[in-house]
């Protein structure tokens, strides 16, 4: 029984509308992609249904899923036809009125101008329909879900469309172009039959052409993964990874298992090229899909992969989990840890590989996803050693911008005596390279490690040693820090200036723990450095930053050059108000030298421009000579 109505005439959402103007402009150069992704929607749609039957198994009966493309030369229309689970009246509303997705607002902001870029974002942001509008002038929808009657959904895509009742019979949809004059070239079989195989010979429903009175089935139909690697190639795999991605760029490398034995499943791991927009984003969910024997159950199932792998794409197919498997079923269950365990080994063995046969490929990965992996060190114990050996440094042995050393290298160039692997943290490279903390490290040819992540403050203090060697901090009072640059004009120096280091630790009361004579320094007059069980300060900052407590926090020690004109100086001052501006000028800079931040840097100027106009006033020769 149907209900005669009227059509009714409805405006696309504001947003939907932009989506459409931009999807039909950008796409000009790519107008093919549209087949893509009518006919994903379509194998999306008997995926479903496929599901669903799962839990009622009259909904399929005897029908076999598929995908039908209908090329009408007469009539100048394309059919993408489907039995899958089809669309009440709302969800026709919904789906193809609007535009409900928190990515669209992204997809806008992120669209490039360059069309070949904005091609492939279409379907990362699942804007896929509207490139119906690339080809057509007018895209007419018929859908029947089961238990509801047919919608007849058209629009010329200018911003409205009609929506009235209809008598379709059968279950499904049927989406109608209406190609223009210039694109009919999509009505040909033969552009048809090469175009799904490009984009489509992997998905497992049968795309089935009919040209004339044949039908013939255009797709290989079979789950890609069961398909066996020896009859695979790189494109095959690079388009599979497409598919599921909708990332252009294709993967850098991947690994394909069957595992049989005490859990059988099927895995495919990519590594991909480039960082979705989201990597960093706290409610970003990494994960791979799932299947229980070929059926798609969900996708980014984040417990099959811990945190620090989410940058890891693919899927695994298993037989050994219940079809009816739910996100809480996965959790704490012993397949799934297994699995899990397994798939992390996986992508350990994939990047270890890299890193050995591809060098430059590997870099490549660490750039993009290098922070991400780093987690690791901190989150799974279990691993912490084989991450260890993945993690790449910038260092005072290598000169370049790109971080190079690993520890295996760091450990082979340590010296005989060398007892631990140094380290040092800043907020950039170049404030890295220049600190003073390296000045003593640099006199005793000392390599050490240069490390600009603010998650570094934590790595380190994780990974804590490696190959029996302790990392530590090189701006700490640790002993096997001080005695690593410990010289023997130290210890004289410290009575020639045990009055000064007393009437600085009075003067700067409340900001230092104490001063002492120093053995890091060559250039610079006074560094600070963090006491041996206090935290580091550029952690200390991070922290506060973050707006937490710091329950390690303990005062700096002010350590001094013993040979620096200044501090010289200042170990002659007697004038108490002389002495007390080059002190706190001493801290100052040392704090800034930290990256830190002054408490108030007016008094800092006015100091310094004090002691500047002392100077010249007490050597103008060689001031202005
Ligand atoms: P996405 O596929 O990324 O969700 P699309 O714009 O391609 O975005 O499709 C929007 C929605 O319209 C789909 O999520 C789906 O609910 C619905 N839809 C589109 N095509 C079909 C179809 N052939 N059968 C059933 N539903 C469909
Ligand atoms: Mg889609």
């Amino acid at each position: 029984m149907t209900t005669e109505t009227q059509p009714q005439i409805k405006e696309f959402q504001a947003e939907t509308k932009q989506v459409l103007r931009l999807v039909i402009h950008s796409m000009y150069s790519h107008k093919e992609i549209f087949l893509r992704e009518l006919i994903s929607n379509a194998s999306d749609a008997c995926e479903k249904l496929r599901f669903e039957a799962l839990a009622k198994p009259d909904l399929l009966g005897a029908d076999t899923l598929s995908v039908r493309l209908v090329p009408d030369a007469a009539a100048g229309t394309l059919s993408i036809k489907d039995n899958g689970v089809g669309m009440s009246e709302a969800e026709v509303i919904d789906n193809l009125g609007t535009i409900a997705r928190s990515g669209t607002k992204r997809f806008l902001e992120t669209l490039s101008g360059d069309s070949a870029k904005d091609a492939q974002l279409i379907g990362q942001f699942g804007v896929g329909f509207y490139s119906a509008f690339i080809v057509a002038d007018k895209v007419t929808v018929l859908t029947k879900r089961t238990d509801t009657p047919a919608v007849l959904w058209d629009s010329d895509g200018e911003g409205q469309y009609q929506i009235q009742a209809d008598d379709k019979p059968d279950r499904g949809t049927e989406v109608i172009l209406h190609l223009r004059d210039e694109d009919k070239e999509f009505l040909e079989p033969a552009r048809l039959r090469q175009l799904v195989r490009k984009y489509s010979d992997h998905l497992s429903i049968p795309i089935i052409l009919k040209s004339g009175e044949t039908e013939e089935t255009v797709n290989q139909a079979k789950a890609f993964w069961t398909r066996p690697k020896s009859e695979l190639n790189d494109e095959d795999y690079q388009a599979f990874y497409k598919h599921i991605t909708h990332d252009s760029e294709g993967a850098r490398v991947w690994a394909h298992n069957k595992v049989e034995g005490n859990i059988e499943y099927t895995s495919l791991l990519y590594l991909p090229k480039r960082a979705p927009f989201d990597l960093f984003e706290r409610e970003q969910k990494g994960g791979i899909q799932l299947y229980v024997k070929r059926v798609f159950i969900m996708d980014k199932a984040a417990e099959l992969l811990p945190p620090w792998l989410r940058f890891m794409r693919g899927l695994v197919d298993t037989a050994d989990l219940p079809l009816n498997v739910s996100r809480e079923l996965l959790q704490n269950n012993r397949t799934v840890e297994k699995i899990k365990s397994a798939l992390v080994k996986r992508s350990l063995d994939l990047l270890e590989d890299l890193a050995a046969n591809k060098p430059e490929e590997y870099a490549e990965f660490w750039k993009t996803f290098g922070v991400v992996l780093k987690e690791g060190i901190i989150e799974d114990l279990g691993q912490k050693e084989r991450i260890a050996k993945l993690l790449r440094f910038h260092s005072t042995a290598a000169a370049g911008d790109a971080p190079e050393a690993t520890l295996e290298q760091y450990v082979s160039r340590m010296k005989t005596d060398q007892k631990a692997i140094y380290y040092l943290t800043a907020d950039t490279l170049a404030a890295a390279r220049n600190s003073p903390h390296l000045e003593g490290f640099r006199a005793s040819g000392l390599e050490v490690l240069l490390l600009i992540d603010r998650i570094d403050e934590w790595v380190a203090g994780h990974l804590h040693e490696f190959e029996g060697k302790t990392l530590a901090n090189v701006a700490s009072s640790a002993a096997d820090v001080a005695s690593a640059i410990e010289t023997p004009e130290k210890a004289a120096a410290e009575s020639a200036f045990k009055d000064t280091t007393e009437r600085l630790g009075k003067i700067l009361l409340g900001k230092i723990a104490s001063a002492q004579v120093s053995a890091r320094l060559t250039d610079s007059p006074a560094v600070l450095v963090a006491g041996e069980f206090g935290v580091s300060l550029r952690m200390g900052r991070i922290l506060k930053q973050a707006g937490q407590n710091n329950p390690f926090a303990t005062l700096p020690i002010l350590e001094l050059n013993p040979k620096h004109p200044l501090v010289l100086r200042l170990r002659d001052t007697k004038d108490e108000a002389t002495f007390a501006d080059l002190a706190h000028v001493l801290y100052d800079q040392a704090m800034l030298a930290e990256g830190g931040e002054l408490d108030d840097p007016a008094i800092f100027v006015r100091r310094v421009n004090r002691l500047i106009v002392e100077g010249f006033a007490a050597q103008p020769k060689i001031i202005l000579s």
